[in-house]
């Protein structure tokens, strides 16, 4: 099989209501939805959804490198993942998210030809998966408010975007869960706004609050510090911001820095990187959760695949299509339908996405 013709195309969505979270506020995103065709007829769709504070990237330079990473892959085989690799990795580095919007429209296209979709080529056999939602930084009332709004819509893991100002967040996890009561995972998320001594101090403050992760709570170079932190935590501890590549992942795994990772796919490359991650931490003991940046249905439906897919991905955060504004018109249709947090995946091939206007 051979890649005949690469095409992007950038995308809006609105977000239902803002979204606070440590490094800003959000209220749309914008995605680069990408389509690959083959000599075969079989055509794959993949979607980068880049974010500057994160990956550095933007739409701007998606495009841009969409282009190089064009010229470097036509007429070669989209099933031969690792030569694709090969060959996006020489032409440029790092640009993670349009590399993984290429690695996401190869796998489409391997489950299509294989006639089946994505989570069962991948080797998982329950197209089911439970994803937390996140809650927006806001007062404690406020967030409480929300919590219990979501609690209503059938949700049962939250995660809840933290601040960095130590004696809030602990007001902000207290009042969620005296609104919500004991049966919710509760996740906790500062985005890298605590320092060593204040995780400490409110790690030890949450464990009767039955927190069930602490995700990222120093800064993403202070690996020395995570470890310090995990040490002593009795709470699990994830690293999000701190993990992108899977060589990341291993030095964490040596350093014993986290008792889990965070895979977006986004920040590794693809689902090629991804499962590289997931077997690091499975052999090093550690557990992966798996996140998501702006996309729609497209890359989030291929992180959906992925954690049916792994058994050692045993936390989701795949909640941007729930936070949504699906537009009436909607071009992008399919991937899987959810009641609350429980969402199911379509048996259709490959990521089970139909693109109606490209
Ligand atoms: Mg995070």
């Amino acid at each position: 099989m051979k890649i005949t013709d690469i095409r992007m195309k950038t995308a809006s969505f609105q977000l239902k209501e803002p979204l606070h979270v440590a490094f800003g506020t959000i209220s749309s995103y914008d995605s680069l939805v990408l389509r690959i065709q083959t000599d075969e007829g079989i055509t794959g769709y993949g979607e980068a959804g880049p974010h500057e504070q994160i990956t550095g990237e933007s739409i701007g330079t998606c495009l841009a490198c969409g282009q190089i990473l064009t010229e470097a892959l036509l007429g070669k085989d989209p099933l031969a993942i690792a030569d694709i690799h090969l060959a996006m990795d020489r032409a440029i580095s790092r640009n993670t998210s349009i590399k993984a919007a290429i690695d996401i429209a190869c796998y489409d296209i391997a489950a299509k030809r294989a006639g089946l979709p994505l989570y069962r080529y991948l080797g998982g056999s329950d197209p089911h998966v439970t994803s937390d939602i996140t809650i927006a930084m806001n007062s404690p009332e406020k967030m409480a408010a929300d919590c219990v709004k979501w609690v209503q819509r059938g949700f049962t893991q939250l995660k809840l975007k933290l601040s960095g100002d130590p004696q809030l967040d602990l007001a902000r996890v207290t009042a969620v869960r005296t609104a919500v009561g004991d049966a919710i995972e509760l996740r906790v998320d500062p985005n890298q706004g605590w320092t060593v001594k204040e995780t400490l101090c409110l790690e030890e403050a949450m464990r009767p609050l039955g927190v069930a992760v602490i995700e990222q709570p120093v800064k993403a170079d202070d690996r020395a510090g995570l470890a310090r932190v995990t040490r002593a935590s009795h709470i699990p501890v994830v690293a999000d911001e701190s993990c992108h590549l899977p060589a990341d992942a291993l030095d964490l795994a040596r350093r014993e820095a986290c008792d889990g990772v965070n895979i977006k796919l986004m920040k590794c490359g693809g689902i090629y990187n991804a499962l590289r991650i997931n077997a690091i931490a499975e052999a090093a003991g550690m557990f992966c959760m798996i996140g998501c940046m702006g996309e729609s249905v497209i890359g989030n439906g291929a992180s959906m695949h992925l954690a049916a897919a792994c058994r050692n991905i045993q936390k989701a955060d795949l909640d941007i299509t729930f936070l949504t504004e699906i537009p009436e018109d909607g071009w992008i249709r399919g991937g899987f339908t959810h009641e609350g947090g429980a969402c199911t995946l379509t048996e259709a091939p490959g990521i089970g996405i139909e693109v109606l206007d490209f």
